[in-house]
């Protein structure tokens, strides 16, 4: 939904809010020729750094340039570049291209001149999500440039840019827009819209939007969708509530990057309004359906999937949420030992179970292979390895049921990891086994072990 987005992106740098010492520097070095070759533009979403890069690329290739620096936006190049169909102007999003064979094909190309243009401009966003061998590539190509060759590399992660690359740039800095200039641009595009508002809905569309006017917009056109053409605050306030877009966005692209600490924030977001889980996920799921090309949110989709289905048996639904989503989180994380950041992040009054090293390497094994519905189960029970047979202990009667529905598959896994043969029995428990007596629990397991079963309570009866 980025049609006003896309309708209001400035045209020129007049246009361009709260970015003056940005508009200021390339109005001079346009008007004086001076041009550097590499560019940085760091900065939070939505604060104008595509835009600038564009209109700069345009203006620099103009053919009739207004008052020294700003683009006609009419003549033949401004218009083949605002169709995306320029041949000298070239953006590239790293976040799905992020690999070297994209980057050695700007590295091949740039030794060609502009086909007709004065410069050829490399826009390349999100230049953070580049893997180290395209930054290798892409450092050859800056240090030594073409002559009429310029880079733009947008990030919202200058930390996550190589030292080297950055300081073959000029990096510029640009700004969260403050809440009050964008709430002017929201009331501008209301009137010209014909949508009508209460003013304190747009200021809560405002400081929800974080700085970054992007989202400002995208957020107006979903609540004008939803409100019949009248925004009221509380309107916006019910349409942000429950699972609101950004939070899901939140959500689902921290897990794709392997973010840990976002994803605490988004899941701590989560917590403190109150939203519904399972309806957050539904919403989640709707997300990776409506983006089937997307190969990582289809991942995302499953796996809200499947903890639909086990946070309905689970009592305590947030805590295992949040373990669950950054399990999930640490599989895209390259490099890190999963079982010691879980100890960091997990939650006050959630046990996770310790387990042996055979057994380890199981769980081990269906954490990064998605089988989520094994996993989790897994991690919840007691399994206690007895060399012939390996005895899994569950708490919750579904987990049980679970297990044993998927019985053979787990000894068939056990063996293909570990080369060992042994019995799996899944019995269950009512009772922690550590709350029952030394004395008892030894023979208790061995039972357990040899004919599977359930513990219940004294007095407690099965009820067949
Ligand atoms: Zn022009």
């Amino acid at each position: 939904m980025d049609t006003l987005y896309l309708k209001y992106r400035p045209q020129k740098f007049e246009e361009i809010m709260w970015q003056d010492h940005v508009k200021k520097l390339f109005m001079n070095a346009i008007r004086s020729g001076k041009i550097a070759h590499s560019y940085l533009f760091s900065g939070p979403r939505g604060t104008g750094k595509t835009s600038v890069a564009r209109i700069f690329a345009k203006s620099l290739n103009c053919e009739n340039r207004v008052d020294g620096y700003e683009p006609c936006n009419v003549c033949e190049s401004c218009k083949e570049i605002d169709a995306e169909r320029s041949l000298d102007v070239i953006e590239m999003d790293a976040a799905s291209n992020r690999g070297i064979d994209e980057i050695r094909a700007i590295r091949d190309r740039v030794v060609y001149l502009p086909s007709k243009s004065k410069y050829k401009i490399y826009i390349i966003d999100e230049v953070h999500m580049l893997t180290r061998e395209a930054f290798n590539a892409l450092l050859k190509t800056l240090e030594e440039p073409p002559e009429s060759t310029i880079f733009i590399l947008a990030t919202t992660e200058i930390q996550k840019v190589p030292e080297t690359v950055i300081s073959r740039c000029q990096v510029l800095d640009f700004r969260r827009i403050p809440s009050i200039n964008i709430r002017s641009k929201l009331e501008t595009v209301c009137k010209n819209e014909g949508i009508n508002y209460e003013i304190e809905a747009l200021d809560h569309i405002s400081s929800e939007a974080a700085g970054g006017m992007r989202d400002a917009l995208s957020l107006l056109e979903e609540i004008a969708r939803f409100s019949n053409n009248y925004i009221t605050l509380s309107g916006t306030l019910s349409i942000l509530g429950e699972g609101s877009t950004r939070m899901i966005e939140s959500y689902v692209s921290s897990i794709l990057e392997g973010n840990v600490d976002t994803l605490s924030t988004t899941i701590e977001m989560i917590e403190e309004e109150g939203v519904d889980l399972i309806n957050f996920l539904e919403n989640v799921v709707e997300l990776a359906s409506s983006r089937i090309n997307d190969n990582g949110l289809t991942k995302i989709g499953k796996f809200a999937i499947d903890l639909i289905q086990l946070l309905k048996y689970e009592e305590k639904q947030f805590a295992f949420f949040k373990v669950m989503s950054i399990f999930e989180a640490l599989k895209y994380k390259k490099d890190s030992n999963q079982f010691e950041k879980i100890e960091k992040v997990q939650p006050v009054n959630y046990e996770i179970k310790t387990v042996k090293s055979d057994v380890e390497r199981l769980v081990d094994f269906y954490s990064k292979s998605g089988d989520l519905a094994i996993f989790s189960t897994l991690m919840q029970s007691d399994i206690k390895d007895r060399g012939d047979t390996i005895l899994v202990i569950s708490y919750v009667p579904i987990h049980n049921e679970i297990l044993k529905s998927k019985a053979e598959q787990i000894s068939e896994e056990f063996k293909s990891i570990t080369s060992r043969e042994v019995k799996f029995i899944f019995a269950s428990s009512e009772i922690p086994l550590d709350k029952i007596e030394d004395d008892v629990r030894e023979p208790i397991i061995k039972i357990l072990s040899l004919f599977g079963g359930k513990v219940l309570p004294e007095g407690g009866e099965e009820v067949g």
